[in-house]
């Protein structure tokens, strides 16, 4: 069956939505420098995670939000942002919307960590107001210890886990051949520098650079939303065994 909202017509999301399923995922990510990975990264992942793990949760899935609140890295060509009020105000309607259309439940899928802080926000406050369920899910966090398992550590801003999904998801959106280690910047929280002066960031000093090894990456994305399906899967059951 077609899970992506925008593919159906109005009166056939009417006939599925709440008696067929009642559950909506929202990707949400921005447009930011990503080393010699693709600008839109963070949107390409989440939405594929979405996909992936539509048919395992008995969800249908909304157009991507492409733009979020990207600020460390905006000075590089191409990113793009949003102030994160009106990145919360967009997601607050955002979320009235599918709620008014029948979903009870609604995930958001973040591929973005800038959005964090107002994702939080929106999900308290829709839940609040609207009375709907709500997870937000920043896939690389809820992941980690997976990650560091499957490769050591747990990568980075374009670092191994990022680029190991793009490249997974279509190998041209990785740029494995004009990849630059000196793009690496070691990310310190005892500093605030704007703009930060290299697009991959370490967490760890020289730890968590892409590998960009073809094979390992299928394998990682695979093992990524089988995580992120099993999770949601069971968010989703609880919410219903205490008829929430
Ligand atoms: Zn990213």
């Amino acid at each position: 069956m077609e899970r992506r909202l925008q593919r159906l017509n109005w009166l056939k999301l009417e006939e599925l939505v709440p008696g067929k399923t009642d559950t909506v995922i929202l990707p949400v990510g921005t447009v930011e420098a990503h080393g010699s990975d693709c600008l839109g990264t963070d949107n390409f992942i989440p939405e594929d995670i979405a996909e992936n793990i539509a048919e395992r949760v008995n969800a249908l899935v909304a157009p991507t939000l492409p733009y979020g609140v990207t600020r460390s890295l905006r000075r590089y060509a191409g990113c793009m942002t949003l102030s994160a009020e009106t990145f919360s105000d967009v997601i607050n309607e955002l979320v009235a919307s599918l709620a008014l259309s029948g979903f009870q439940n609604i995930v958001i899928m973040n591929g973005h960590g800038g959005n964090n802080t107002a994702l939080k926000q929106a999900a308290h406050d829709g839940h609040r107001d609207l009375g709907v369920n709500i997870c937000v899910v920043h896939w690389w966090m809820l992941c980690a210890e997976m990650t560091e398992q499957f490769f050591g550590h747990v990568g980075g801003h374009a670092g191994t886990d990022e680029s190991a999904m793009v490249q997974a998801i279509d190998e041209s959106l990785a740029g494995a051949d004009s990849y630059d280690p000196d793009q690496a910047w070691y990310f310190r929280p005892g500093a605030d520098i704007y703009p930060v002066p290299g697009t991959i960031l370490q967490y760890k000093e020289g730890v968590g650079s892409p590998e960009y090894d073809a094979d390992k990456s299928r394998k990682y994305r695979e093992k990524v939303i089988e995580s992120v399906g099993e999770f949601v899967e069971q968010v989703l059951t609880r919410w219903r065994e205490q008829r929430l």
